[in-house]
């Protein structure tokens, strides 16, 4: 016996790039490895890993969260051409989010971390606004052309009986871009329940946006789906709780959430979830202050922050500084997956564990320890601002 709390089943972890990794190590060394005996399958999705393996790693990893049922993953870089240069890769790889959100398919659900001293800047919030974004398709899965010159661009669909539908998208005078993008009604459907079930299992009002007048058949397709969905499977159980679902455009949504009060799940499409969760997230006092989830339709829960790797911190770290980091989303990406472990494996104590420490992170912060990023905005104001491993440590002292 080690007196650690043992683990039934295994949660995918993967691992990630820059600052998040180096903090990924240290919340693992302090906060979870000396209470629980983790059980995790390790997959490396370090930016030069990906590139080796052509990416092979970062599909086994999502068979691996499709499979075990969880996840828990560290920020990684997207390559650009910077990226390319910087780590001599072989090639620009896709977004590792993009390949593991279209092989599990199903919603990312955000929602801010809340803090009794940490004031948002939208004053009029004062529940959390969690926002779900339709994880499959539409410009993330699309094909693009950089148009050389003049001519036609059309959109053609092959049935697969051989019947051919065609639309001009553009007759070009000269050189431009485009781009196809599609969606299908099995995703559509599922984003819808996730969000729904998910609504209903919070106790909040859906609202969910798009932009039917413009692209009545598209962003059409997404409104009637989701009104088919509630009405056929969630009206009565919506009413019965006492909640309300509701459709507006995308501009209006965006224009309520910032008089509401909050306590609401704001649906997105893929792009618009993409922006918005960032505008959410630093309106909510801190980009490391928003946790993520991504719910598959087949059952499987993938756990991080989310925020990217902070570049910029991670080159003071290299130069030998002790950066102010804030761990916080990171922390509470694996308090997510070891208690969705728990919930599974039937091991409460597992899950008693997590939310120990997501107590212990928010009774550190209100207790006036935190890092620089929420010491600017915390009321009253922090006397001082702490390293990510002094931060780390008074995490620890209180558990
Ligand atoms: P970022 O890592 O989210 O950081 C942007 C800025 O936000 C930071 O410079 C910092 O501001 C602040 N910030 C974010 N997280 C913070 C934290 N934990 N503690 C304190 N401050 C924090 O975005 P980025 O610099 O644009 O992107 C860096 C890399 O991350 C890119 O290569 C991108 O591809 C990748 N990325 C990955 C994911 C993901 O894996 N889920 C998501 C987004 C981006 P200050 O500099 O002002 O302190
Ligand atoms: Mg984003």
């Amino acid at each position: 016996m080690t007196g650690k709390i043992e683990m039934k089943g295994a949660i995918a972890e993967l691992d990630g790039d820059e600052m998040t990794r180096v903090l990924w190590q240290a919340v693992k060394d302090a906060l979870i490895a000396p209470f629980v005996s983790l059980k995790t399958e390790y997959y490396d999705l370090a930016l030069a890993r990906r590139d080796d393996s052509d990416d092979a790693v970062t599909r086994e990893a999502a068979a691996a969260i499709r499979r075990l049922g969880v996840g828990v993953k560290c920020a990684t870089i997207t390559s650009t051409a910077a990226r390319a240069k910087e780590y001599g890769l072989k090639r620009l790889t896709p977004s590792p989010n993009a390949i593991i959100r279209s092989e599990l398919d199903g919603t990312v659900f955000r929602k801010p971390i809340l803090a009794r001293n940490i004031r948002g800047t939208v004053r009029c919030w004062e529940k959390p606004i969690v926002l779900g974004r339709h994880a499959y398709g539409d410009v993330y899965k699309n094909a693009e052309i950089a148009v050389p010159g003049a001519g036609k661009a059309e959109l053609v669909f092959t049935a697969a009986d051989g019947a051919v539908t065609r639309r001009t998208v553009a007759e070009f005078r000269g050189a431009g871009v485009v781009q196809g993008i599609h969606n299908t009604d099995e995703s559509i459907e599922s984003f819808a329940r996730c969000c729904f079930r998910y609504a209903l299992s919070e106790g909040i009002d859906v609202w969910f946006g798009a932009k039917d007048t413009i692209s009545k058949i598209y962003d059409g397709r997404f409104r009637s789906i989701f009104e088919r969905v509630f009405g056929a499977e969630y009206r009565a159980r919506f009413e019965a709780a006492g909640i309300c679902y509701s459709y507006t455009l995308i501009d209006d949504a965006v224009a309520r959430i910032m008089q509401s009060k909050g306590g609401v799940l704001w649906a997105c499409k893929n792009y618009d979830g993409d922006v918005m969760s960032d505008m959410l997230a630093s309106a909510s006092g801190s980009l490391a202050m928003m946790t993520s989830v991504l719910v598959s339709p087949g059952g499987a829960f993938e756990y991080e922050a989310a925020h990217g790797t902070v570049q910029k911190h991670y080159y003071r770290y290299l130069k030998g500084e002790k950066t102010s980091t804030n761990p916080v989303a990171l922390i509470f990406a694996w308090t997510g997956a070891l208690a969705k472990r728990g919930e599974l494996d039937g091991t409460p104590e597992l899950c008693a564990f997590a939310r120990k420490l997501e107590r212990a992170t928010l009774d550190a912060i209100e207790g006036g320890d935190m890092t620089a990023d929420l010491a600017r905005i915390a009321e009253p104001v922090a006397s001082a601002a702490l390293d990510s491993w002094q931060f780390i440590g008074r995490i620890a002292e209180r558990l």
